[in-house]
């Protein structure tokens, strides 16, 4: 087949298994990974940064590499800007080694700041003040992009006390904050077709990275579903849980368990997303995004990321 489409040898192999039956047409809607350039048939394959560009990517390493010139300029900017303020060094810098400071940063920040460029790139940037211990006030400032209300990308992150620097982080217009509530509080509860979009998101994303990772002698995918008899045995009896957020911050857990028939020996893996619903009796669903047999080391030591909550390490 594939001498017919020598594209075949460059698309995914995401996309090969799930178009395997289909042929390429060019009355068909196409949708290209702004970076790497890989073909998909739908737009939700594809993960969104920003929200009036229309730029999807296949993959969250596809995103860091595409934005990486930006964000080598704004940390060059930076340099730049310190060194004429003769504030290289300061010592404020070292608030930026505890997370803590960061995520209340991008959860809750004192001001918001955007500048929007003629193609309708839109950069935001956020400040917060802190105190440290002995109750001197310094703060946090990042440049950043948003997605339906959140910060999706981290160009720069810094601390600083030096009033006239902070000042540097006041780009374009302000943003409103009552008006924009919703800017950081959305989307809380998810409806089901949210959660089924969500979910398929995930599983592609994840489908990705295993399959970019399993080596060729492992479980063949067309005989998974001879194994799908051990997904409930493994939630209901895991012999490891680990709990793990992925780059956007939702939350998964992994349910793993080894098993052995006669000379077959393999781990049997449930990857679960945790979605808020929109049911008010239920208030977290978890729901499998992803389930599949392997023999691969390198496939168990990826999905033994996280917090284990339950079980013990493997020595
Ligand atoms: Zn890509």
């Amino acid at each position: 087949m594939s001498h017919f489409f020598p594209l075949w040898e460059e698309v995914s192999p995401l996309f090969r298994i799930k178009d395997m039956d289909k042929r390429f047409r060019f009355n068909k809607k196409y949708y290209l990974c702004s970076n790497c350039k890989r073909v998909f048939h739908s737009h939700e394959d594809l993960l969104f940064v920003e929200d009036n560009v229309a730029r999807g990517f296949c993959t969250e390493a596809c995103i860091e590499q595409f934005f990486r010139p930006q964000v080598k300029l704004y940390e060059a900017i930076e340099v730049e800007i310190r060194e004429k303020l003769s504030i290289k060094e300061e010592i404020t810098l070292k608030f930026l080694e505890s997370p803590q400071y960061l995520e209340k940063l991008l959860k809750s920040p004192k001001e918001i700041w955007a500048i929007e460029n003629d193609f309708n790139e839109k950069i935001y940037s956020l400040i917060a003040p802190f105190k440290d211990k002995s109750g001197k006030i310094f703060y946090l400032a990042s440049l950043c992009l948003f997605y339906q209300g959140k910060p999706s990308f981290i160009f720069l992150v810094t601390a600083t006390s030096y009033l006239p620097f902070l000042d540097e982080f006041r780009i374009g217009e302000r943003v409103n904050l009552r008006e924009n509530e919703s800017l950081l509080k959305a989307p809380e509860y998810l409806k089901d077709t949210d959660i089924a979009n969500l979910v398929e998101h995930k599983k592609s994303f994840l489908l990705s990275e295993i399959l970019r990772t399993r080596s060729n002698r492992d479980i063949p995918i067309f005989d998974f579903p001879n194994y799908e008899q051990f997904l409930k045995n493994t939630v209901e009896g895991p012999d490891e849980v680990y709990a793990f957020k992925d780059d956007l911050g939702d939350k998964f857990i992994t349910y793993i368990k080894s098993y052995q028939e006669e000379k077959n020996i393999f781990y049997y893996f449930v990857i679960c997303l945790t979605v808020s619903s929109a049911s008010k009796s239920v208030k977290e669903q978890i729901v499998p995004v992803i389930y599949f047999p392997s023999k691969d080391g390198k496939i168990y030591q990826m999905f033994t990321r996280g917090n284990l909550i339950m079980g013990s390490l493997k020595s």
